[in-house]
């Protein structure tokens, strides 16, 4: 849908929250709408239209025109609008942050980091769109001459999750737009008010529509209509593991070029030369940002018997101090999961642990604020074949596995099919790169529990996706490669 319509200003209570936006087409009335939801209070914020397969594929017809001047303009041109782009997020920062933590939940001074965040994807990329260097290669035949150049891939569909409303929609459209690509950016069902505002402010900075279009609803005929349409040349995917492994199989359909950033399980293992604070302070970051409902969180904490009993202790009472509450309060760093689904889950893991021998250091159970807030949980005695090890907790738990040797860290790290982000904290360098090498992930944070960044690429391996996201690296995936071989050269 080409959000080419009317602003609307949503108000929830007495907050004004943003000149959202919601598609206005002529010629489409909604047959259907979608409330969305505070996940902290459980109040509906905002009804949003309900899309599906017609919708989509007018949204692709107009991303697939729009192609044709986008792609035409000069890479200069280009950075402009992002640039733009860039600053009006950045002038917005506060209500999109409002924004981010009524639809979303985590809390304010999280959500305007990932504006922040979220924002340098289009600033980096409105820097990066100039540079998109093709080759001269030395030809084998005197008489030919032979390049390389790099255009942009097409259309390309962005399926993007709740956990950061903004920044993994950033991610990915700021990268394809440098690059001369169009996009149909699909959001979570859960947080479609940032999508909305973001793309309204990418035309107020002067993208033209038809560039960037949000359609939201229905999320398998949405992705039907993605995946079948010949028109959309890349689906660019970050979810769940699940959803990731249909949209791979179901592109196959058209040969799309595919990038999947999809489920981890974090390992975050403590050395006995570690420095405690450091480790405590990491694992800390690294575990609870956004309620540990993040890919990247670390899912299992792994921790050498030498130092175990301090570490279990330390960060217990780290742990301890977190102030749980809705996202607006004052001081709180902890909100609610996103929804019943994810609670539940939590549970299960927590109650398949604890019925196996694992002991509850902390929490370990639904807090008194009651709707889908957990308290912050620490388990010591955790087993590998524990729920809480194998899969995803997504969810403020924080498991405490005990290990003897370096070999069996990187054997109990390894041991699964994520590879998204590792962590390790230790002093000894010769043994940050060898455990750094042995590790089969796509990210290594050593002494450090926040790596991510626009500069550098993140991505994972094994089942944890394909491609890379942010930095240089980010472009190559909007981008096909073309061969020009130019002959006779010699010819009078
Ligand atoms: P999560 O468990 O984090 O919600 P999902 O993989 O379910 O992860 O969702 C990530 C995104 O994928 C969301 O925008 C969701 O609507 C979308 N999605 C879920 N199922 C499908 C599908 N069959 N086709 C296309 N998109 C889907």
């Amino acid at each position: 849908m080409t959000l080419s319509g009317v602003a609307r200003v949503a108000f929830v209570g007495s907050r004004r929250i943003f000149a959202s936006h919601l598609p206005s087409m002529q010629s489409y009335t909604p047959a259907f709408s979608r409330q969305v939801h505070n996940p902290a209070t459980g109040e509906v914020i905002a009804n949003v239209s309900c899309m599906g397969g017609k919708e989509t594929k007018d949204a692709i017809s107009s991303a697939f025109d729009a192609f044709n001047s986008w792609s035409k303009l000069t890479a200069a041109e280009r950075s402009k609008g992002l640039r733009k782009w860039y600053d009006l997020l950045m002038a917005h920062k506060e209500e999109l942050g409002q924004l981010i933590t009524l639809e979303q939940g985590k809390p304010l001074k999280e959500a305007v980091g990932e504006v922040d965040y979220g924002a340098k994807f289009i600033e980096f990329y409105a820097e990066e769109a100039k540079r998109v260097y093709g080759e001269i290669i030395p030809a084998t035949l005197p008489d030919r001459r032979l390049f390389v150049l790099k255009q942009p891939v097409g259309v390309a569909g962005a399926i993007t999750p709740w956990n950061f409303p903004l920044a993994m929609i950033t991610r990915k459209v700021g990268p394809a737009l440098a690059c001369g690509c169009t996009v149909v950016v699909k959001p979570s069902e859960f947080t479609p008010l940032t999508a909305l505002a973001a793309a309204e402010l990418a035309l107020q900075a002067g993208i033209p529509p038809g560039v960037v279009n949000v359609v939201m609803g229905n999320a398998p005929d949405i992705g039907d209509a993605l995946l079948t349409s010949p028109q959309v040349r890349k689906i660019t995917f970050t979810g769940s593991t699940a959803v990731g492994k249909k949209l791979m199989a179901g592109a196959a359909g058209t040969v799309k070029k595919v990038s999947l950033e999809l489920g981890g399980n974090a390992p975050c293992i403590v050395f006995d030369d570690a420095d405690l604070n450091v480790a405590v302070n990491g694992a800390l970051a690294a575990k609870f940002r956004n309620s540990g409902q993040t890919c990247v969180c670390a899912n299992r904490v792994l921790v050498q018997e030498g130092i175990y009993e301090k570490f279990a202790d330390a960060f217990s009472k780290a742990v301890k101090n977190l102030k749980v509450g809705d996202g607006f309060g004052e001081g709180v760093v902890q909100g609610p999961l996103i929804n019943k689904a994810a609670l539940e889950k939590v549970e299960t893991f927590v109650e398949d642990a604890v019925s196996k021998g694992a002991k509850v250091l902390l929490g370990g159970r639904r807090h008194s604020l009651g709707m889908t807030f957990y308290e912050p949980t620490v388990l010591s005695n955790v087993k590998s074949e524990m729920l809480v090890s194998r899969e995803e907790v997504f969810g403020p738990v924080a498991p405490l596995l005990c290990f003897k040797t370096e070999e069996e860290a990187i054997h109990m790290a390894n041991d699964t099919n994520a590879g998204l982000a590792a962590y390790i904290f230790t002093n000894n360098l010769q043994r940050t790169w060898r455990v750094s090498e042995a590790l089969e992930y796509g990210l290594v944070g050593v002494n450090e529990g926040l790596i991510s960044t626009e500069v550098a690429p993140f991505g994972g391996v094994k089942q944890s996706g394909l491609g890379r996201e942010g930095s240089k690296y980010g472009m190559d995936e909007f981008l096909e490669i073309k061969y020009v071989c130019l002959g006779d050269m010699n010819r009078k």
